[in-house]
């Protein structure tokens, strides 16, 4: 149930009771078998490789050292419990794109791009490989993906989006609304853009449980409940001379040659530098009840496919594998300051506003309720998509800021630190995305002001057919921009 203080202009009832009795916890982690914590480190050990954070960067980083370098002892702690964070609370599409799609990142990366789309399908392609040879039951489809306009500006450019994306090596269609509204039904569609591929459906909680038991089979230890409180040289050289890092925790430590700082926004506390470029965003997502099978069949959501549309505020949903819509996004609220707490989980005025668009978006589910509510930190940047650097004279490497599209990314993320870390010379660290750093953010108080502007901007521009005002143009000169 909801707690927190109630939205400021008066409510439409039928909207509360749509909300009235929905949770206010990620569905994908309130499952009956969820696992049993696994307990917080007690007392020193060693490890050649720690690794910090247990969400998705953090779980595939340990799995694919223990595969790629069998002699490595690796050891993970999460200051929580595995996919806690963002990993467990997301709305589960498993994306081929490592560049937070393909018009950010032919503006920011052009004549990589057809490499780096050829390594987010193959790293798309084995994680499929991964879930079905270590048996992970998390319903992982490749269904594609496809976006909907709901106003003329949004489906106008639709053919040379189509255009590039072909040229990419993607099969991609451009729907009329007719045949946008045969894909799924709702009045609001003039169009949309259909893609057969780079896009599967996870369950996400249950794949990052996968991974757990996967990296327990393959002798990492994994301790919960085990924030890393420093991290920091050790004073002299060991027996060899090498100097280990030292990662201290409230019930003991760990002494490691590297380290993979996996940690999202918080690492920012470890290593101070993270904190200039990455800024915690505020996601929230609706999961409705199980729909009965009229109500399914009158969206007529055949080929199950993930979705979203075209806003600049946009929404993604998609179906469950026991039939309810996950409806999330929109409202991408920064907290000033950078405030990150647990009250921020659930946010009632944005829960009425997204029920509202979703009633509008599929008036034939009127009386559907929701189940489940809840929100989680998306770690923005200012170029949408990872970057990476290494700290400590390489001993540490660190990765986050994929804003809004890790699921798959992530993967790609962990290899990049190990072949850091390991100081290979691969294609995938002389990418320029894996060696260029974002723009960063301004110091605070003028992060929020700056960041405020930019919100009130991209908003208006939606009610205004598009039209980016003084402000957003100038960041798009500077290739600048505020996302989810
Ligand atoms: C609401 C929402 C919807 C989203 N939808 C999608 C989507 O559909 N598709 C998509 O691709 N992406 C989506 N994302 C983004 C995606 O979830 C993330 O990009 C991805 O999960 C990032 O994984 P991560 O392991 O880097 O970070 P996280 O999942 O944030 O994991 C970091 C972990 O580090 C731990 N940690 C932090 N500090 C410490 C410390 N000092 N010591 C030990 N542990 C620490 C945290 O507890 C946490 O578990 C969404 C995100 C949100 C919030």
């Amino acid at each position: 149930m909801i707690t927190q203080k109630a939205p400021a202009t008066a409510v439409d009832p039928a909207i509360a009771r749509s909300l009235a009795h929905a949770v206010p916890r990620s569905f994908w982690l309130d499952q009956p078998d969820a696992p049993e914590p696994l307990p917080a480190l007690a007392g020193s050990v060693t490890a050649d490789l720690a690794v910090i954070g247990g969400g998705f960067t953090g779980l595939w980083t340990a799995l694919l050292a223990r595969e790629r370098f069998p002699d490595l002892d690796v050891v993970l702690l999460e200051a929580k419990t595995v996919a806690w964070a963002a990993s467990g609370r997301n709305g589960g599409f498993c994306s081929a794109s490592l560049t937070h799609g393909i018009g950010n990142g032919l503006e920011r990366f052009g004549d990589e791009m057809p490499l780096l789309e050829k390594l987010g399908e193959q790293n798309l392609r084995e994680i499929g490989e991964t879930i079905a040879a270590r048996g992970i039951d998390c319903d992982f489809s490749p269904t594609g993906e496809v976006a909907f306009g709901t106003a003329d500006w949004q489906v106008e450019g639709l053919d040379e989006e189509a255009v590039a994306a072909r040229q990419l090596g993607h099969d991609v269609e451009v729907l009329d609304g007719p045949a946008a509204r045969r894909e799924l039904n709702s009045p609001l569609w003039k169009g949309g853009l259909k893609f057969t591929t780079g896009n599967a459906l996870v369950e996400p909680g249950r794949l990052a449980w996968g991974l757990r038991r996967a990296c327990l089979d393959a002798g990492v230890r994994i301790f919960e409940h085990t924030p890393v409180t420093s991290l920091t040289p050790e004073s002299s050289g060991g027996p060899s001379g090498d100097r280990a890092m030292m990662l201290r925790t409230p019930y003991g430590g760990v002494r490691a040659g590297m380290v993979a700082l996996a940690a999202g926004v918080p690492g920012g506390k470890l290593l101070r530098r993270i904190g200039a470029y990455v800024i915690p965003v505020w996601d929230y997502v609706l999961m409705t009840e199980p729909l009965s099978a009229e109500q399914l069949d009158s969206l007529g959501w055949r080929d199950r496919r993930g979705a979203a549309d075209l806003g600049n505020q946009f929404h993604y949903f998609r179906l469950t594998r026991d039939n309810r819509v996950l409806w999330g996004g929109y409202d991408a609220v920064y907290y000033n300051g950078g405030r990150v707490r647990s009250e921020h989980e659930t946010r009632p005025e944005t829960f009425v506003v997204l029920a509202a668009q979703f009633f509008d978006t599929f008036p034939q589910l009127a009386g559907v309720s929701f189940s489940h509510a809840w929100g989680g930190v998306i770690d923005t940047c200012s170029r949408f998509c990872a970057f990476f650097g290494t700290a400590h004279g390489g001993r540490v490497a660190y990765v986050a800021g994929y804003t809004g599209l890790g699921v798959g990314a992530t993967r790609f993320g962990a290899q990049v630190l190990l072949d850091k870390l390991h100081n290979l010379d691969t294609e995938r660290v002389r990418l320029t995305l894996a060696r260029s750093k974002p723009v960063p953010f301004p110091p605070e108080p003028l992060r929020s002001g700056v960041i405020q502007a930019t919100r009130s901007s991209i908003a208006r521009a939606d009610r205004n057919e598009g039209k980016r005002d003084a402000w957003l143009r100038l960041l798009d000169r500077l290739g600048l921009g505020f996302d989810s």
